[in-house]
């Protein structure tokens, strides 16, 4: 079964609609201008996590498994209610930034689900920020009344096995800090970055799905801008594109009806099946 791609969150740090915000991105009634913390869920099996849709089709909890949540979200209990997020294998973070890893608390639900702590896989300054920012996750000594997060932090620094699944690792630049995009087979995401290093263009050759950071229009320090990710993909030629962490200067509708074939803005929601 190929593995499905689906986008929990795709706007910037503040999210969209931005608090107190009254431009039209932000009043927009659009559903996809509204735009949660980025993060995606990958399936390496269909029925890894059971959606609300399937249970007229098949009212039985399926037991396959290979659920891979790329990154905690801010966002992550709004939006695993609204996929009817049941199960994660296993957590790749791809930076620390708050946007990326403060729902980590919302692990406890899946935790007491499966009865197991979850594997979190993460470089060196990512497990270090998490030992800092969550540290009562780490430490014996907190008040456990309304329980912890259970995770087992792994530290990356290549390639790696998550369950039978291969992972790359894809070193980008976000501003003057090293972040992670990851790899599966032809899929790869890469948010949080405004530029991809020489050594990491090797590692994302054959790529045929392709998520990509794009901010807004104007250029910024750390994100790529639309024009910025574009000229990535018409270096790259992936089969099919799709721009994440958007923030409000960009209406979904507007934005689309002007970007070339195979490329669109993602949308909270979207599900991808792409090719392993
Ligand atoms: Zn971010
Ligand atoms: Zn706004
Ligand atoms: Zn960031």
């Amino acid at each position: 079964m190929s593995p499905r791609v689906t986008f929990l969150g795709t706007g910037t740090s503040h999210g969209v609609p931005a608090i107190g915000c009254g431009c039209d991105v932000c009043r927009s009634l659009d559903p996809h201008d509204r735009r949660t913390r980025p993060s995606i869920l990958v399936e390496l099996e269909e029925g890894a996590a059971r959606r609300a849709s399937d249970d007229a089709l098949q009212p039985t909890f399926r037991t396959a498994v290979r659920s891979i949540l790329v990154d905690t979200s801010t966002d992550l209990r709004a939006q695993a209610l609204a996929l009817d997020l049941r199960r994660i294998d296993a957590i790749l973070f791809t930076h620390s930034h708050a946007d990326h890893i403060m729902g980590l608390d919302d692990v406890r639900r899946f935790n007491e689900m499966q009865r197991g702590a979850i594997a979190c896989y993460a470089d060196a300054r990512t497990c270090a920020d998490l030992r800092r920012i969550f540290s009562y996750v780490f430490e014996n000594t907190a008040s456990k009344g309304g329980g912890i997060p259970r995770i087992t932090l792994f530290e990356i620094a290549g390639p790696f096995v998550c369950g039978d699944v291969d992972v790359v690792p894809i070193p980008v630049l976000h501003g003057s800090r090293p972040i992670l995009g990851f790899r599966f087979g032809s899929f790869a995401y890469l948010t949080d970055c405004n530029r991809i290093p020489d050594s990491s263009w090797p590692l994302l050759a054959g790529v045929r799905t392709l998520v990509l950071d794009a901010l807004r229009r104007r250029p910024h320090s750390t994100h790529f801008s639309l024009g910025e990710a574009l000229e990535v993909v018409e270096r790259l030629k992936p089969e099919r594109a799709y721009f994440t962490h958007i923030c409000h200067d960009l209406a979904h509708a507007a934005t689309c009806a002007r970007l070339p074939a195979g490329v669109e803005l993602a949308y909270d929601g979207l599900v991808l099946d792409v090719e392993r």
